[in-house]
């Protein structure tokens, strides 16, 4: 039997990217397997998906009913009666793992440790604190108890397909219990054809430097030759050329691309935060002083409207995306 739990996270019938990347820290902890549990409709097709990945030693699923959509209220206490078997519990730490865990923790009187970024040995992590700009190495007593982790997203690369055999799925997670005490009233997500920014492999973003919602459109163009996410900065989402959940940093989303492309972006610290594990960055800016291309790989300096189109119509003449 594993020592290691993971709780899945499914969108769309899907395993997130999240989850896999939770099974890598999972593997790092532990190379004989970790064991991942699945809940809620979404469970049976991304069970089948699960028991698919490196790492997985068994999937533990549940009833479909009463975990939808996933409240920590009505997650925590189910939860709480799987990781009585286990060492160890993990999640991604995206918005639902950062509700569900430390109610978890709470209710195993656990060890929380969050935003898990490197698995020193099973007792000691690493994580960032301060933005980023602070690495502290945290050791749990082994006194102290069952641990509750969360996984840094932009630090792990995502588990892949397994070689052998799928693992087995067993059926023995527990109804929800009781009334959760909160009610989900709705859900408004934000749809658009490009893909999530949080996991894409290419993110183009823009700055205040585009000047309008209406210039901000000139990188859907560049984002789809390359099938890239669109991000922004902090400036070009209050200014309300970019829609919130595009905000890359500190006080935005933290990714780690393998291509990053900052368009008319200055380059601030809390900026920088988000993307400092992105493996390329390129900026385009027409400032040869710009901050960013102190961290850029590759930097083009000039205007920005001129670099943009074509760049684009280079793509087109190689052939690059349509
Ligand atoms: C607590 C806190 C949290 C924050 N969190 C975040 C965060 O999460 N994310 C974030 O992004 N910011 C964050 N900020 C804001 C951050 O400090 C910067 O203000 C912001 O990142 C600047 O955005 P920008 O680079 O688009 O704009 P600017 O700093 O104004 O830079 C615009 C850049 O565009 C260049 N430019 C202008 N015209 C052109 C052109 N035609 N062609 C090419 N280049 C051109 C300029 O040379 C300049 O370098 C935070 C700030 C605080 C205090």
């Amino acid at each position: 039997m594993s020592r290691i739990l993971v709780i899945a996270e499914c969108h769309h019938d899907h395993l997130t990217e999240g989850t896999r990347k939770a099974l890598a820290c999972a593997a790092a902890l532990d190379p004989g397997g970790a064991d991942l549990a699945v809940l809620g409709s979404a469970a049976e097709a991304a069970a089948e998906e699960g028991r698919r990945i490196a790492g997985v030693a068994r999937v533990r699923l549940g009833p479909q009913a009463g975990f939808d959509p996933p409240l920590a209220t009505v997650w925590a206490p189910v939860l709480a009666r799987l990781a009585a078997d286990y060492e160890a519990v993990l999640m991604p730490a995206s918005s639902l793992g950062r509700d569900v865990m430390p109610r978890l923790a709470a209710l195993v009187s656990g060890v929380m440790i969050t935003e898990v970024a490197e698995v020193i040995d099973p007792r000691t992590f690493r994580r960032f604190i301060y933005a980023g700009n602070v690495r502290l190495t945290v050791r749990a007593r082994p006194e102290a108890g069952r641990l509750v982790l969360t996984v840094r997203l932009a630090s792990w690369p995502a588990a892949g397909e397994r070689a052998g055999e799928a693992a087995p799925v067993v059926r023995d997670v527990p109804d929800p219990v009781g009334d959760p005490g909160t009610r989900y009233i709705g859900l408004e997500e934000h749809t658009s054809e490009r893909p999530d920014l949080q996991s894409a492999k290419r993110v183009v973003s823009g700055g205040r430097a585009l000047g309008s919602a209406e210039n901000f459109a000139l990188l859907e163009g560049l984002a789809r030759r390359l099938g890239a996410a669109l991000g922004a900065s902090r400036a070009a989402v209050d200014a309300g050329y970019a829609p919130n959940d595009l905000q890359v940093g500190q006080t935005g989303k933290i990714i780690a691309p393998d291509l990053y492309i900052a368009v008319g972006i200055s380059g601030a610290i809390q900026h920088v935060t988000g993307i400092k594990d992105a493996r390329v960055i390129a900026a385009i800016n027409k400032d040869p002083e710009a901050p960013i291309f102190k961290i850029a790989d590759v930097g083009l300096v000039g205007d920005l409207f001129t670099i943009v189109p074509a760049l684009e119509k280079a793509l087109e003449r190689a052939g690059v995306g349509s």
